[in-house]
């Protein structure tokens, strides 16, 4: 059990908000029928025997209803017993009644949802109403005593008001987890609310200054991931990792994509969980070769980089899916990622060189620092 696994399963594409920079849904998509679930459950019955963790995206997941996963966490959480699953769910609320909280409840599904920022920010790029409707699902999620996180899409309209988006977070007691908008590839202007590369950089840096001046009354999830990365020099979530082999996405018709960005793109389809393809039938796929030469495109493109070890070229999708397929460089956001991997890099070494107790070693507990520095974020992890 040493190789946890993850699998996204898309129930539709679907979604009854129509946010400007969405790049995922797409009107009069299906919804999953059981009857795939239960060949989701035949696949992975001997597809491996690593800890799974499955996790319900969409488009928007809620609109499978609440019978959908009434008997689908039962079947998933019984028939695959042995691989222990988990579950997730990436949501934006407006679905939430009391009834599919209480069936999330019973399997301790943790929420993830979306919200740019107060009301005026939010409405304005996610379309008016939809914090309304959000907030009003969250109030019923937490009310079954579901654990809601929120993720802030930053725009390059958004980031503007960065500090205004902070302090929303941090007056609701919000963990903030950020998301830069991408290109939209189904809009027929896609950059029009994606998010630079180097502002997303200022932004990350800008965050980790917000983190540690409220070291102890937030977290934001990325940065805790970016120097976890670097402490430990090894990537932690799925941008900074290979991905491949090890995350699956099953989109509503049973087709298995390599993640849930390239559902609904058919050159991603890799086979049909109604076939139960086993790890050798997928690799045969066109779509398991590319991101296979992306990844040895990384090791030679990203080879000087002295943060290659944890990051790992970045998210495949960022970088082939606006090419068309064309491997042609890495994931654009390298630019934000060196930013902030350089400034984490140089902040820890400064930090471990200016330590009075280098003379004598290293030591685990952190110094007595007038301001809490990127050891501290650390040793604040490490302690829980
Ligand atoms: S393609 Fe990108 S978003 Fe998808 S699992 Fe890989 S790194 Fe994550
Ligand atoms: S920071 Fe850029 S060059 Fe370095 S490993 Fe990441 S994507 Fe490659």
């Amino acid at each position: 059990m040493k190789n946890p696994f993850h699998v996204m399963l898309i129930p539709t594409l679907g979604c009854p908000s129509k946010c400007s920079y969405c790049w995922s849904s797409e009107e009069g998509s299906p919804i999953m029928s059981i009857e795939t679930i239960r060949e989701v459950v035949a696949w992975l019955k001997n597809f491996r025997e690593d800890r799974v963790t499955f996790t319900f995206h969409g488009g928007e997941p809620l609109l499978a209803g609440p019978e959908f996963y009434r008997q689908a966490l039962p079947l998933l959480s019984q028939e695959l017993h042995h691989l222990n699953p988990e579950f997730a769910m990436q949501t934006n609320l407006w679905r939430m009644t009391p009834e599919i909280a209480q069936i999330l409840a019973e399997y301790h599904v943790p929420l993830g949802s979306s919200i740019d920022g107060p009301r005026e920010i939010n409405d304005l790029q996610r379309g008016n109403g939809y914090f309304e409707k959000t907030m009003r699902g969250y109030e019923i999620a937490k009310a079954q005593g579901l654990n809601v996180r929120f993720i802030c899409t930053f725009t390059n309209q958004s980031v503007k008001s960065r500090e205004e988006i902070f302090n929303f977070f941090l007056t609701n007691g919000f963990t903030l987890k950020l998301h830069p908008a991408l290109p939209s590839l189904r809009s027929e202007n896609p950059k029009q609310w994606a998010l630079d590369p180097e502002e997303y950089g200022e932004l990350l840096v800008y965050l980790l200054d917000k983190s540690l001046e409220h070291l102890h009354d937030m977290d934001i999830m990325n940065i805790n991931d970016l120097c976890r990365c670097v402490f430990t020099r090894q990537g932690n979530v799925c941008t900074f990792v290979n991905c491949m082999g090890n995350t699956f996405a099953v989109g509503p018709d049973g087709g298995i994509y390599p993640c849930y960005r390239f559902v609904g793109m058919p050159e991603y389809v890799m086979g049909n969980v109604y076939d139960h393809p086993s790890r050798q039938d997928l690799e045969k796929s066109d779509a398991w070769k590319l991101m296979h030469q992306f990844r040895q495109y990384v090791d030679k493109a990203c080879g000087e980089c002295q943060h290659i070890k944890y990051c790992r070229g970045g998210c495949p999708y960022n970088a082939i899916a606006p090419t068309a397929g064309v491997i042609q460089g890495v994931d654009p956001h390298c630019v934000a990622y060196k930013r902030i991997f350089d400034e984490i890099t140089y902040r820890l070494n400064k930090e471990m060189f200016d330590s009075p107790m280098m003379e004598m070693g290293f030591t685990s507990q952190p110094m007595k620092r007038k301001k809490p520095g990127v050891m501290s974020l650390m040793h604040k992890m490490v302690s829980g």
